[in-house]
């Protein structure tokens, strides 16, 4: 099943609760622009290679729409598509004025130099820059990209249009960016365990983590979880990982990566282990912080996890996760795990606007309290209803869009 069809199953099953018509589900379903153009650059050596970039801008009834851009080789339109559906739920689910969107480009990053993936970010900026805006489209980072390349988005978007700070977020510190968005979105995922454990009777000192992918999300995720007093047996990235029963030195693992260009290819703590292996160990909460579709109906049996959080996005496809939901698993969905980002993401954006800007210990706060109202209201939509934390997130989210609809009126 491919991850636009799997997001309108959830999106199905939430609706149908609702008993939405129709015509008002095609709306929902209907992403309201989809771009895809073609970017060439000059290879460093002196050869041309033409990569395609999607943008999908899904929804704007909530606000302008909002989503990250993801570079990698597996980038195609229909997962855009399901990205920036999910955005706008995402956005609404933690109740923040902004719609949905995404973009990327199907590109292997390590295939190019740091220098050609500014030229192929400019180039992407030069054929979108008329579509997207500080109050139409912001995009932000995602899988593959980084403060450095939102720099270089603000300043190629403002040669065409002036000065324009809130045109992306996730920008490095010293160039309008705000303390705490990089960890945001793996800090978000910690937060949203420690709130998952607690409602589950379950102490954080008790408590055993895996965490597959060690990118911005999984690293910022282990390093808050082991200040939590969370013992964080396995991490892992693309080449594998390692399990290290009493516990693995997060900060020595993140210095490890930092100086091994992001990789933990070589770390040895514990055990080497294979992400197949990660995903089936015995934990008390598992971690998906890498790619999509990592958890499928081939390896469901293998999880022994009672708690799944979501970091990542679509990491469970629609199969197993309805195997995890009848075996009483709890999983924390992406469109609530992982709103760190985008929460603190918007308090860039607001703080752009005002040239003004919070400290770090203020991000922090407030990152806290917008995720735990989003939390507490999931889940009591979940115990009302009886319904999953999906299930009941979408429900949320779909409520907030809808109601933004019909109030902006439809003629
Ligand atoms: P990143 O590029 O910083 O890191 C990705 C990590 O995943 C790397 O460690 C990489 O080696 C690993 N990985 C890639 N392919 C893998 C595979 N096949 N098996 C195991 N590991 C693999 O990306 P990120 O920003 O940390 O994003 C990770 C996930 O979180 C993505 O799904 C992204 O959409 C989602 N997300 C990110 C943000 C954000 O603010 N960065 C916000 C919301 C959601």
């Amino acid at each position: 099943m491919k991850a636009f069809e799997a997001t309108q199953r959830y999106f199905h099953r939430a609706a149908d609760l609702l008993d939405m018509p129709d015509n008002m589900r095609t709306l929902a379903l209907t992403a309201q622009r989809e771009v895809q153009v073609q970017v060439t650059i000059e290879r460093d050596d002196g050869n041309v290679a033409t990569y395609i970039g999607y943008r999908v801008q899904h929804n704007n009834a909530r606000g302008p729409m909002k989503g990250g851009l993801r570079f990698h080789h597996e980038v195609d339109l229909d997962e855009v598509r399901s990205l920036a559906m999910l955005m706008t739920l995402k956005t609404a689910v933690v109740n923040i004025p902004y719609g949905g969107a995404k973009g990327g480009i199907a590109v292997k990053v390590r295939d190019l130099s740091r220098r050609e993936l500014q030229r192929l970010t400019r180039k992407f900026i030069d054929t979108i820059h008329d579509i997207i805006g500080p109050d139409i489209d912001i995009p932000a980072p995602d899988m593959g990209t980084g403060a450095e390349h939102m720099a270089w988005i603000m300043n190629q978007y403002s040669k065409y249009h002036g000065f324009s700070p809130g045109i992306v977020t996730g920008k490095p510190v010293e160039m309008y960016g705000i303390p705490g968005r990089e960890e945001a979105t793996g800090r978000g995922v910690g937060i949203l365990t420690l709130k998952t454990l607690s409602r589950l009777g379950r102490k954080p000192q008790d408590t055993k983590v895996a965490i597959q992918g060690f990118g911005n999300v999984g690293s910022h995720a282990a390093k808050f979880l082991q200040e939590a007093d969370c013992r964080v047996v396995a991490v892992s990235d693309h080449t594998g990982g390692c399990y290290n029963a009493q516990g693995l030195e997060v900060m020595n693992a993140i210095r490890y990566a930092n100086s091994h260009e992001h990789l933990l290819e070589g770390y040895a703590d514990g055990e080497r282990i294979t992400n197949e292996e990660l995903l089936a160990l015995d934990v008390d909460v598992l971690i998906p912080a890498a790619i999509g579709g990592v958890i499928t109906a081939d390896n469901v049996d293998t999880v022994k996890a009672p708690v799944i959080i979501e970091a990542a996005n679509e990491p469970i496809r629609p199969e197993a996760n309805d195997a995890l939901e009848e075996r009483g698993v709890v999983v924390v969905p992406d469109i609530l795990a992982n709103a760190g980002g985008v929460t603190v993401s918007y308090f860039e954006w607001a703080q752009n606007r005002q040239y003004y800007r919070w400290n770090l210990d203020r991000v922090r706060q407030e990152l806290d309290r917008v995720l735990s109202q989003a939390f507490e209201e999931v889940w009591d939509v979940s115990k009302e209803r009886k319904i999953s934390l999906r299930t009941a997130a979408f429900l949320l989210g779909i409520k907030r869009v809808a109601k933004a609809t019909v109030l902006a009126g439809i003629v």
